[in-house]
């Protein structure tokens, strides 16, 4: 019999990035006994390499700004298959949590006269990411833990106790949630050092484990990014939706290949920095597509001084939403028109003075001088695009942040969860989209909680064998593959056949392949004991890559047109009857079952925000019939 630690909360958040610590103040706000877990170290989360800033209409560098203008761009950056009741909640939201930040304590760079500034991004109509210089989300997490140890304070001095009502589980991987006739009653896991195993009851969960790049070769992810939470959402019976959408950020280092993935953040952009192919051609402006082009300046000079005087000129076509410039790139280096390490060039050197990039961008000028001996204030840097964000994720409540499906208890919100984003993310809109739907999550998770009382849903002696089973089947098979060698494989199908240009063919093939490697998976050998042992952890990883790598293939090859995040040379147009459709996956066993769900109608009073020119780009016949009947 093996030994388990036991623990019994009221919520338990499963992710310590800026969703889940947000999410789990709000659970403790509410009174519940909160559990935070995190697979690496607390306060190491993607939510701390965020860069460029977080999305707010605060109005405060240009005062045109405010939530409808935020809006409008999140729509047309996701080309309207957001879920648009997250992005009215997102947009009306954000401002207040950012605010919000500050009363726990962060510290935002300022505007002269002493509000907090707000930088370009691609996308956004107006100046609008409040940031840290380049370092706005070391900043967030900093804030957030500062208030979590400031509430447990609270309860040392209530109840004598830190943990008492808010504990903290680092290093501690999460492999099953429990449920128990439809409900949640618990997680269990191990811890990363010992390899000891630990069950948590409780009623209620929110999920907030973050992305899934780790299942492609060149990703700017970190190693825990192996879409945990989706999987453990699709096991419990929850859905997934819209994972064929994955955003290919622009600017990846390409190298050394050490570091190729590694991400060049959009602010180098949004300063001024320009993109150029080997022929030191400022390519973008061949780029810039129909539905954008009325936005976007034809020339150099007018792109130029829209830096300084935005009202009169349109701004750099460097600045479209990421999925525009990410296959801009892709299609100058197939053309041969790429840099020597197989990228094209970011270039600030020449534009910006050194002391301002300096200033602006200190982290980019350490990384470059430090991985690649390059001094970004001297020359151009070589970039690429990378796998860098997932726009599908777990179907959700938009108000709630309840998961749908089968499973009652389960929340989730951040990067783990799907819709609010569409097709294509903004940068800066994950780190508002955090805060937002992390407090909103962890509000509901508490009233779920509350709101059982004494009847929670009991954990099985099965369900804990079960749990057991499986995490310990990789350690003792007699033989099997090594982990390393099928995550190889899994990367490389991932990577060559469901990229950033997809096609019928290869979509297939990746299929065929999936389904072979799920046998492979399912039987690899981890040598060595429990104590410290990456291969067993990544042996338990596969299983969660692999099936959300299934979802993103086959919604891929079921999407028959291009949009966002996913483009299909073989449907290279967007489709406005594809507009109407959510792919949705489910689990049937070991089987992924994918269905069409009608999007859901926008309201109103947010449709009619638009004008008719632009709608009829997206929408279908009988639906700008319905447009024009709302107009008048
Ligand atoms: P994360 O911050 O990713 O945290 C996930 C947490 O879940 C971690 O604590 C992890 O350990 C834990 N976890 C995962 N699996 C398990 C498990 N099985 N058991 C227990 N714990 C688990 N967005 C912006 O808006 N602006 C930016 O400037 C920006 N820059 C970025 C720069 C980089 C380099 C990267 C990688 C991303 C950037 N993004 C940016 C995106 C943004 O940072 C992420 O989308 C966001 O931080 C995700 O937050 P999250 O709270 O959902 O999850």
């Amino acid at each position: 019999t093996q030994q388990i630690e036991k623990h019994s909360f009221d919520v338990v958040v499963i992710g310590a990035g800026g969703a889940g610590l947000r999410a789990a103040i709000e659970a403790r706000l509410a009174g519940r006994r909160v559990a935070i877990i995190s697979k690496s170290l607390f306060g190491k989360a993607h939510t701390v390499m965020a860069e460029g800033g977080a999305a707010a209409a605060m109005g405060n560098v240009n005062s045109n700004d405010n939530w409808m203008v935020h809006f409008r761009d999140t729509m047309r950056g996701g080309k309207f298959l957001n879920n648009f009741r997250m992005a009215e909640l997102h947009a009306k939201e954000a401002a207040d949590r950012i605010w919000e930040l500050e009363t726990y304590g962060a510290l935002f760079d300022r505007t002269k006269d002493g509000k907090i500034s707000q930088r370009n991004f691609g996308g956004h109509e107006y100046p609008r990411l409040a940031h840290v210089g380049d370092r706005t989300g070391l900043e967030l997490i900093r804030t957030l833990q500062q208030k979590i140890v400031s509430l447990q304070q609270e309860d040392k001095a209530e109840f004598g106790d830190y943990d008492a009502r808010i504990r903290v589980f680092a290093e501690c991987t999460i492999t099953e949630l429990i449920v128990n006739d439809g409900r949640i009653a618990g997680a269990f896991g191990y811890y990363r050092e010992s390899g000891d195993f630990v069950l948590f009851e409780a009623p209620a969960i929110v999920l907030a484990t973050g992305g899934v790049g780790k299942s492609y070769k060149v990703t700017s992810n970190s190693w825990e990014y192996t879409g945990d939470g989706h999987a453990l959402a699709l096991r419990a019976g929850a859905t997934l939706i819209n994972m064929e959408f994955l955003q290919f950020h622009p600017t990846g280092m390409v190298w050394p290949p050490s570091v190729k993935g590694i991400l060049v953040t959009e602010s180098v952009r949004g300063d001024g920095g320009v993109l150029k192919n080997s022929e030191g051609k400022r390519f973008m402006f061949d780029y810039v597509p129909d539905v954008f082009r009325a936005q976007y300046a034809e020339t150099e000079e007018e792109a130029d001084r829209w830096y300084t005087d935005p009202d009169n000129n349109r701004r750099p076509p460097e600045l479209l939403p990421r999925d525009e410039v990410a296959r801009a790139i892709n299609a100058e280096i197939k053309a041969g028109r790429g840099s020597p390490a197989g990228g094209v060039y970011l270039d600030i050197a020449s534009r910006r003075p050194a002391e301002f990039i300096h200033k602006r961008l200190p982290s980019m000028h350490h990384q470059f001088k430090e991985l690649a001996d390059v001094d970004i204030t001297k020359e151009p840097m070589e970039i690429g695009p990378t796998c860098h964000y997932v726009m599908g994720g777990i179907e959700v409540d938009p108000d709630t942040g309840a998961a749908a499906g089968t499973v009652e208890g389960l929340f989730a919100a951040g990067e783990c969860s799907g819709g609010m984003h569409g097709s294509n993310r903004l940068g800066g809109n994950s780190l508002s989209d955090l805060l937002v739907f992390g407090k909103r999550a962890g509000e509901y998770a508490a009233s779920y909680a509350e709101s059982l009382g004494t009847a929670k849903p009991r954990v099985t002696a099965d369900s804990i064998d079960a749990a057991v089973a499986t995490a310990l089947a990789p350690l003792e098979r007699e033989s099997g593959e090594n982990p390393y060698d099928v995550w190889h494989d899994l990367q490389t199908v991932m990577q060559d056949l469901v990229g950033i240009i997809r096609r019928k063919h290869e979509l297939e093939e990746a299929q065929k392949k999936l389904v072979d490697l799920r046998g492979r998976v399912a039987s690899v050998k981890a040598t060595g004991g429990r104590k410290y042992n990456p291969g067993w952890h990544l042996a338990l990883d596969l299983r969660n890559m692999l099936v959300v790598s299934e979802c993103t293939a086959k919604a891929a090859l079921e999407r028959e047109e291009s949009r966002g995040g996913h483009t299909r040379e073989d449907f290279p147009k967007m489709d406005p009857a594809w507009r109407r459709i959510n792919l949705v996956c489910s689990l049937d066993g070991d089987e992924v079952n994918l269905t069409h769900q009608p999007v859901p109608r926008m309201r109103d009073d947010l449709l009619t925000l638009f004008e008719r020119p632009e709608m009829g780009k997206y929408l279908t016949d009988d639906e700008l019939s319905d447009f024009d009947a709302a107009k008048a």
